[in-house]
């Protein structure tokens, strides 16, 4: 099994900010989950440097563009190492693999007669990087999403022949029923296409910033006919000497937000199908995460810097937010105090004090030492672990952790039931105890494996203070996998108090 995963690649006309946290770390707990079931995976991210802004931007700083992405790229390659994500590379558009492979993907769309030219005129909006509608556009005139007046361009452009690709996509989309998640998602795309298709621009004249159309070089690649074909570029130069094609296409999935479905969904599809390739697997398309229900976006200047949070509370307590905050896919909005709150009641009080007090009987009851025998099952963690395996495969991260969070709270529940600092006080009840502890160090094993994707740093603490082996394979999400554990000691707490209250 192959598990090819994507985020957009991002632009670099910004600083990261909480948005591009979320697609980044949900993406490596969907990876690291794929990779616990023993796939075979490569996790893409990376930026997209050849927005018009970048130039301008470049010019009035009196840099050159290179330069200046150079610069601003470097926040972001920190991004996913901040966040404890493991991707495999890091994608940018102005690596030359990446040209290279942008002007033989673009001359095969030519070659095939796809592409034609034409004289384009309308307005183009810098910052979505977009030609607008009328209909797109405010009463004013303004681009909906700016809130900026879009520029008159008038210019020869080449054009791809996207209103060809109807028929075929719309044959993709009823092959296929999860070619597109959620549903709805889908039904917002295939309608699209269900409506007829316009051909678009893909390239600009009299801009030098950007990759050159192998036939006429004196255009370059729109930048998202660009930024799109990263998904295949990369794999053919992220390892040297190596064409991962052959291992990890078509088997990509891509992630991203709704505000670029009909690039991803549509265009993207249609490029491939122009160019000889086969569409990608599948795309899910998730909500904004909110904040104080605004869509936190540099341009409505509403800015959170993840790494802030990260600072404060930790990387991992930053991706159980994200993941637990708001239903993956959706909208849902989400507060700062949230972070502190689920840090606090959630990951501090039902898994931090559970690990602190299992750990302090057996130390103190069994002078660290529990025995192998047969557990209770205060959770089926069967259930649980194909439950889990299930939604993370349709992408609900979130459900996944929900029903994960049950079973921490159902030991939490056990403990209380079982009062074992009762049995305690009389030898009699020696077999009970025992078996109540091992149940413990059983359950939060298990639970450790199964929070692995979410909480990487934490369930590996969890393991080694339950002196049970590291790794994280998934058959150990199971009743009865803990080995017998000597020399357990009470933990350090996995989430210390933190007194700071704010953040922002
Ligand atoms: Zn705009």
């Amino acid at each position: 099994m192959r598990f090819y995963l994507t985020t957009p690649i991002y632009y670099v006309n910004s600083t990261p900010h909480i948005g591009h946290a979320y697609t980044t770390a949900i993406g490596d707990m969907i990876v690291r989950n794929r990779q616990q079931r023993g796939q075979e995976t490569f996790f893409l991210t990376g930026v997209d440097e050849h927005a018009t802004k970048v130039y301008r931007v470049a010019q009035e700083q009196g840099l050159e563009p290179q330069e200046y992405a150079d610069r601003i790229a470097v926040p972001w390659r920190e991004l996913p190492k901040r966040l404890d994500a493991e991707t495999d590379f890091f994608i940018r558009t102005s690596d030359e693999g990446h040209k290279r492979f942008v002007r033989d993907f673009l001359q095969r769309m030519y070659d095939n007669g796809d592409v034609y030219e034409d004289v384009y005129a309308g307005w183009y909006c810098v910052g979505c990087e977009a030609f607008k509608t009328d209909e797109e556009l405010t009463e004013d005139g303004l681009c909906k999403d700016h809130l900026t007046k879009p520029e008159w361009i008038e210019e020869k452009n080449y054009f791809f022949r996207l209103s060809a690709y109807q028929d075929r996509l719309l044959a993709l989309y009823d092959e296929r029923p999860q070619f597109v998640l959620p549903g709805f998602r889908y039904n917002e795309a295939r309608s699209f296409i269900a409506g007829g298709l316009q051909d678009f621009s893909i390239s600009r004249a009299g801009q030098p910033w950007g990759i050159p159309l192998p036939w006429d070089e004196s255009q370059v690649a729109y930048v998202w006919a660009d930024a799109l074909i990263n998904y295949l570029s990369a794999l053919t130069y992220a390892r040297e000497g190596e064409d991962l094609r052959d291992v990890f296409w078509p088997v990509a999935h891509h992630l991203l937000a709704k505000d670029i479905l009909r690039f991803h969904c549509v265009f993207w599809p249609a490029m491939l199908l122009s160019a000889g390739y086969e569409p990608p697997q599948q795309l899910f398309v998730h909500g904004y995460l909110l904040l104080d229900d605004r869509k936190i976006s540099k341009s409505l200047g509403n800015v959170i810097e993840p790494l802030e949070l990260i600072d404060v509370y930790g990387s991992d307590a930053v991706r159980f937010w994200i993941a637990r905050a708001v239903s993956f896919g959706h909208d849902g909005s989400a507060s700062v105090d949230s972070v502190r709150e689920r840090y606090e009641n959630e990951l501090g009080n039902d898994l931090g004090n559970l690990l602190s007090r299992t750990t302090a009987m057996v130390a103190r009851y069994r002078d660290g030492t529990v025995k192998r025998v047969e557990p209770d099952a205060p959770v089926d963690f069967d259930a649980l672990r194909e439950d889990v395996a299930g939604r993370m495969d349709d992408f609900d991260v979130t459900g996944a952790l929900d029903v994960t969070w049950d079973a921490v709270r159902r030991l939490n529940q056990y403990v209380t039931a079982e009062a074992p600092w009762q049995l305690a006080k009389d030898e009699a009840n020696d077999a009970k105890l025992d078996r109540v502890l091992y149940t413990l160090l059983d359950g939060l094993t298990a639970l450790a494996v199964a929070l692995h994707a979410y909480l990487p740093q934490s369930s590996a603490k969890i393991l080694e203070a339950l002196r049970q082996p590291a790794g994280f394979e998934w058959e150990r999400v199971r009743n009865g996998g803990a080995v017998t554990a000597e020399g357990i000691g009470q933990a350090e707490p996995l989430f210390p108090r933190i007194e700071l209250a704010a953040t922002a």
